[in-house]
Order: C-alpha cells, then structure tokens, then sequence
C-alpha cells in the first residue's frame, strides 16, 4: 500500500466516526421507510450502512425497480445524545456506481442540428450572435430592434420570442428607400464571421477536396449552370442550376465541379439527311392492274395469230 493511500485513508478515518451502534442497528426502522416511500415489492437486500457524522448513519437497500437500475434506497436515521431511540431522518433513492442515468442537459441552442427546424418553428438569434453584426438603416437612432439596443437584447432572452411588429416603411425618395431597393437596408446583416463559416461550410459540400470535384472533367467556373451570387461572396461561389446534376440548387465553390459540366460532353447533333435529288420532271404512268392487262393483251395477240 503505497504512503499516499495509507494518508487518504487516514484522513477519511479521521472525518467520519464509526456507525453509531444503536443506528446501525436500526435496520428495520431503515426497511420501513423505504417501503412506505417506494412501490410495493421494489426495495431489496440491505447493501451497506455509511456514518454521514455522530449519531447520523444512512442505511442503503438494492432498488429491484427495473427502471432504476443500479439505484439504492438509502435511509438516514439519527439518534440524539444519550437518546436510545433511533428516528428516521430522510428517504432518498440515490444512484450507484453502475446506474443508469440520463445524459446531462444540453441546452436547446447547442442541441439544435441543421434540418432540425420544421414548418411554423421559431428560431431566435442571440442579440450577440456573432454571425451577424448591424446593418445600415438610414436612421440616425438604431432602430428599436438592433443589437446595440437593450431592448432588443431582453427580447431575444425570451426563448418563445414572437414575431414582433415590422418597421414602418421608409418615406419614398429617402435615402432610406433608396437603400431599401438596393437591398442593404437590414437591421442586420452577416458579420465577416458569418461570411466565412457559411463559406466553409458550402466548401466542406460543395468544394474543390470532394471526390465529385476530383473527378469532374472541369470546374464550374467555366459551366454554364453556374447562377452568380451577389456581394462579396460571389467571387467564390455560385448556385447550380442542372437539374440533372448533383448540386442543382446548391451553392457551389467555383473549384467545384461535376460530369455534368455543360461543356464537358456535348452531344453529337445527329446527321441530317442529304437533300432529294430531282433528276427528271416527266410523270411516269404505273398501272394498278399490271398482270390483268398484260393477260388481256397476251389473249388478243394470239387471236390475231389465229386468224392469220
Ligand atoms: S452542372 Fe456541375 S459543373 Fe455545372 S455548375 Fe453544376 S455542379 Fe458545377
């Protein structure tokens, strides 16, 4: 036994007395409690008693619950000083060693896995989601639910956020909603941060290091299915539009490519027919009853022979 486990054993000694006699005896007393506090017939073989301090003993019995197993009723029981008789202190059903227990609560926000969202659900952002940072208004105040706001930062504590009511908008001619028309009057808009994960993750999908790529006879920065983006990410992105090939719908890097590149394997246009030729523009007489004829004019010929 090695000096450091002989101190650690020591020092328990030394902290927790030995099980008061009368309260260890008191296993019994320990029985009944447990088997008012649980269903009829789940608590087993008493497995252990444990000192928690002077007088103070927790008793433990097996829990045959087959929904909680490798859990242990424990009992503590207490005696006062220079008392005889024991009391019941408190019931618990504790877990053990091998119990089975549920996983630690993970919070929702961290639990959320793309696809999970389903039609009607709410998604809030945080007021500090570093994926989006303000956007230009044409306000001088920060409209009332911007993140620099307060306001706007209590709101999005509120988990169930509703749908809160839409700006009013801007006056026709203002610099405003000139600015609205173009697109960029959002309250916010994806941070440089934003850009660069949405950028990994359509890359990770859809990039020049998947086997797709690797194997295409060219990339889609030449195809003509490539639909260009606008802003800054358009100078490495581009949506499909085959909708024969992989991709269709999907943003694309530009080193991306697949077999269905437009100029990858064009399509023999099948031969035409070479032009009639007219050589003649008589009309050539067929009749319809050849043999019929031809018989009539055997059976007069011979007349003719005969009568010579
Ligand atoms: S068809 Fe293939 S090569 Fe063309 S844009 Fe789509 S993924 Fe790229």
């Amino acid at each position: 036994m090695s000096a450091a486990t002989t101190r650690g054993r020591t020092a328990r000694t030394a902290r927790t007395p030995a099980p008061d006699r009368l309260c260890a005896e008191a296993v019994d007393l320990a029985r009944a409690a447990a088997e008012e506090a649980a269903a009829p017939g789940v608590v087993g073989e008493h497995v252990g008693v444990v000192s928690e301090g002077d007088r103070v003993v927790t008793h433990y019995f097996e829990c045959e619950d087959p929904g909680y197993r490798g859990w242990r009723w424990a009992v503590t029981v207490a005696r006062a000083s220079r008392a005889k008789n024991v009391t019941l202190d408190e019931t618990v059903l504790l877990p053990g060693d091998d119990a089975l227990l549920a996983p630690e609560w993970v919070p929702w926000s961290e639990r959320l896995r793309p696809g999970d969202m389903g039609p009607g659900d709410l998604l809030p952002t945080e007021a500090d989601d570093l994926r989006l940072e303000p956007g230009y208004t044409g306000a001088d105040e920060p409209p009332p639910n911007s993140v620099v706001t307060g306001e706007m930062a209590d709101l999005v504590d509120v988990e169930d956020a509703e749908l809160t009511t839409r700006p009013e908008p801007p006056r026709r001619g203002s610099i405003a909603a000139v600015a609205e028309e173009l697109g960029v009057r959002r309250v916010r808009v994806l941070s440089r941060y934003g850009l660069h994960a949405a950028a990994d993750r359509w890359d990770e999908e859809f990039g020049a290091k998947t086997p797709m790529a690797q194997a295409a006879p060219a990339s889609c920065v030449s195809c003509a299915f490539l639909m260009p983006l606008a802003g800054s990410l358009r100078q490495a992105f581009g949506v499909c539009a085959n909708e024969f090939g992989p991709a269709d719908g999907h943003v694309v890097s530009l080193a991306y490519g697949c077999g269905g590149h437009s100029e990858a394997a064009v399509m023999p246009k099948p031969p035409k027919p070479a032009a009639h030729a007219l050589d003649t523009m008589r009309v050539d007489e067929y009749s319809l009853r050849a043999e019929a004829e031809e018989a009539v004019e055997a059976e007069e010929a011979s007349e003719e022979l005969g009568k010579g």
